[in-house]
Parts: C-alpha cells; structure tokens; sequence
C-alpha cells in the first residue's frame, strides 16, 4: 500500500459541524414538530444582486459565438475585474496597489488554506483563538503544526493568540520570535474588530520580526464604522509585511458562485536557504499559475457588475439587511442583560453563554427550550469555551422569531 502524508493522521476530526449536525438530528426525531431555526451556519441566504445577474447572463450570451467566446483567461484574473478592485476597494481610500499584486480565485477559503504553501516547512505559525479552523488545518497538513495535545487540545507548534473579553478581543503580541501570523478582521467567529493604532502594532511587529501577517478581511464590506480600518494597507508601511484576502462570498451572495481575491504586494520578500532574497509575489504567481487555471469568465463579469453604480446599491442594502438583523439579536440579547459581543461591523454576534454555562451546555439549552441552532464558541478554538456564536445571515423573520424565542427562556 502507498504511504499517506503521515501530517493528515495529526488532524482532528471536525468535530464541531458534524456534532452540531448529530445534536439537531437526534432532537429532530424525538421532536417532529419543532419549527428549528439555524443561526449557527455561515452561509448567506438572500438571493444574487440583480446586476451580477444580468452581467452573468450576458456573460453567458457572449460565450455563445466562436467572436466573443472566451476560454482559458489568464490565471490571475480579466483586467476588467482586477482593475475594478483596485479603483474601488483599494484607490479610492487612497491606497496604491499594482495589477500584478492582485489574484482572482475561487474563495478565501482556498487562498488562506493555500497561502502557507509558499513558505518554509519551519515556519512558526501563530494564529487567534477562536480562530477560523482553515488556519490551523491546512498547516498540520503542511507539518508545521507538531502533535496534537489532548489535554489543552492544541498543538504543540502553533502558537495561540487567546481573545477573549478578559483582553477586550485585542490578542497580545506573541511572547516569541514567529513566522507567520494569520489575522483576520472583521473576526469570524467573534464579530469583533481592531482599531487602527492596534493594527499598527502587529504591523510594527512584523516589521520588527521579520514575520509576516496573512490578513483575512472576508467581512470586510460589513464594517459600518468610519474609523475601523477596511484594508491592512492602510497602515504605513503594511505592503512590506502583510498579504491581504477578500472574498465576494458574503458581500455578494457568491458563496455558491464561488469569487474571491488575495493582494500580494511585490514590496513583500522572504529569503531562500541560502539567504537569497525573493519576492513572495513572484512565489505565488508561479503557485497560482501553476495549480490554478482562473475563475471563470461569467463569475468574474458577475463579480465586476458589483462596483458598478447599480451594483454598489445593491451590495449595500444586502449588507445593510443582515446588518439590521446584527443589531435585531445585538439589542434583543443585550436587553435581556446577555453579555453580546461583535455584530456591529461583522455579521456574527459573539455571547457570553449565561450562567457560566459551557458552550454546549447552552447550545443543548438553546436547541431544546427555544428550538435554535448556534455554534458554540469552544469549537473555534479553547478560549472560545462559554461563548456562543450566532449568525446575522438568517432571514428577518426567522432572526425576530429568534430573539423572541430566546427572551421567552430563561436564562
Ligand atoms: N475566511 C473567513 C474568516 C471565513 O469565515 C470564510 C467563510 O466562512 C472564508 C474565509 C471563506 O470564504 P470563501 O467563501 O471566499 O471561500
């Protein structure tokens, strides 16, 4: 028999969805008639914008005729779409980036598991607890994780960034020399978000350490507050130190179309075995040229159509309608004296489970008495343990309903 990458055996099952998942079963077979409602997945529901459908459609109709059809595209991603990027979500708060800084993909999700690809097997990777699993997995895959410990169940190389309302969810510096640091802001799963002089500091940190931070701003378009930083790149000096990830996923209803894109700015170096100094753009334009063959044309007109003018408004009243149902479970939570965090520039609101409840104690109380599913917090990680997360992606109804089912609880 072939041998398996041996990495894989250090993986932990993912335990959290398929638990969830087995809980609301067995409740739903002894409980026929209970009318279940998710806030627990990080899935979108409202349909595509109107002007990414008709750019698609046209899309399609251009692919028709042997004139205007389009095969293979250039793997970094059309002009038309890169360019659109830069003006809109770059140039326009004032930051410059190159044509050549910016990659199309499939999903964040892709690019934050493949990113760590092109750095060394020793690199020290540190990540935020909670954190969004991806982080963690793709680099026990990649050897980097060391063994899994049962007791604090954490790897023993990873170095853990504990958030939590103890440090007001702004994570410390590590303690020690690390490699790669993965942020990702506005956080999944806490909501929460860093000001600009504390992004500062992690920029200062990487520059000082000649570390670099992987930063996932998949919730960027939820940010509502003037002064919270959209982009990384806003701090001087960030383009040396940090790459970048965005995602159409949740801004656009994409999550099924599948768009995302990652800036790699060209002022970014790492080094060879033998010191030799390389530019981390030029890595990954050979790794993404090399096992990606771009997004499809219709996808990236769809993605296009959302910086027109129609498009703009469109985006915005879809955010602004899982924003209001961020302020519904906010409000509604925090009425009722729960300690709520998040969901003011993110689409997730992170509880403190009440009366010192575990995380799954509270899921089973919440999914038994009020017939809602959540996801309990310790599955992002240890200091996750007696949080909760709920999602703003539920439809209005369904998120009022909620909130009314939770206050009838109690608590
Ligand atoms: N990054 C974070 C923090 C996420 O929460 C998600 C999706 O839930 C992703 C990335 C993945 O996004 P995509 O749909 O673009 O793969």
């Amino acid at each position: 028999m072939t041998n398996i990458n041996h990495n894989y055996t250090e993986l932990q099952g993912s335990y959290l969805f398929s638990e969830i998942a087995k809980r609301r079963t067995k409740f739903t077979q002894e409980n026929p008639d209970a009318q279940i409602i998710s806030l627990g997945i990080g899935d979108v529901t409202r349909g595509l914008p109107e002007a990414v459908i008709q750019a698609m459609h046209a899309a399609v109709d251009e692919l028709a005729s042997p004139g205007s059809f389009r095969g293979y595209g250039p793997e970094q991603g059309y002009d038309f779409l890169i360019q659109a990027i830069i003006e809109n979500d770059y140039k326009a708060r004032g930051i410059e980036i190159g044509t050549n800084e910016v990659f199309l993909s499939d999903g964040s999700k892709c690019d934050v598991g493949n990113i760590q690809e092109i750095f060394s097997q020793d690199s020290i990777v540190a990540v935020q607890d909670p954190v969004y699993p991806v982080y963690v997995d793709t680099n026990v895959m990649a050897g980097r994780s060391g063994a899994f410990n049962p007791e604090t169940k954490q790897y023993e190389k990873i170095v853990y960034l504990p958030t939590s309302a103890e440090n007001d969810f702004i994570p410390s510096l590590p303690d020690r020399k690390v490699d790669l640091i993965y942020l990702c802001y506005p956080n999944n799963p806490t909501g929460m978000t860093l000001s600009k002089a504390e992004l500062k500091r992690w920029v200062d940190y990487a520059k000082a350490n000649d570390c670099i931070i992987l930063y996932d701003s998949a919730y960027e378009a939820f940010i509502q507050e003037e002064d919270v930083p959209r982009s990384i790149y806003e701090i001087e000096g960030a383009k040396e130190v940090a790459i970048e990830f965005r995602s159409f996923s949740k801004t656009a209803g994409f999550t099924g179309v599948r768009c995302a894109y990652t800036v790699v700015p060209r002022e970014l170096k790492g080094k060879d075995a033998n010191g030799n100094i390389l530019l981390v753009n030029d890595l990954w334009n050979r790794r993404h040229t090399t096992k990606f063959n771009g997004v499809s044309y219709v996808t990236q007109r769809g993605a296009a159509a959302i910086y027109s003018p129609e498009g703009k408004k469109q985006i915005a009243s879809i955010v602004e309608y899982y924003m209001t149902n961020a302020r519904i479970i906010r409000e509604g939570l925090s009425s009722l004296g729960l300690e709520v965090f998040g969901g003011v520039n993110a689409p997730y609101i992170w509880l403190k489970t009440p009366n010192g409840l575990d995380s799954w104690a509270f899921f089973d109380k919440l999914l038994s008495e009020a017939h809602i599913v959540g996801t309990p917090g310790v599955g992002f990680g240890q200091s996750g343990q007696g949080y909760f997360r709920l999602t703003a992606f539920g439809s209005r109804e369904n998120t009022e309903i909620a909130v009314e089912r939770i206050r009838k609880l109690s608590l």
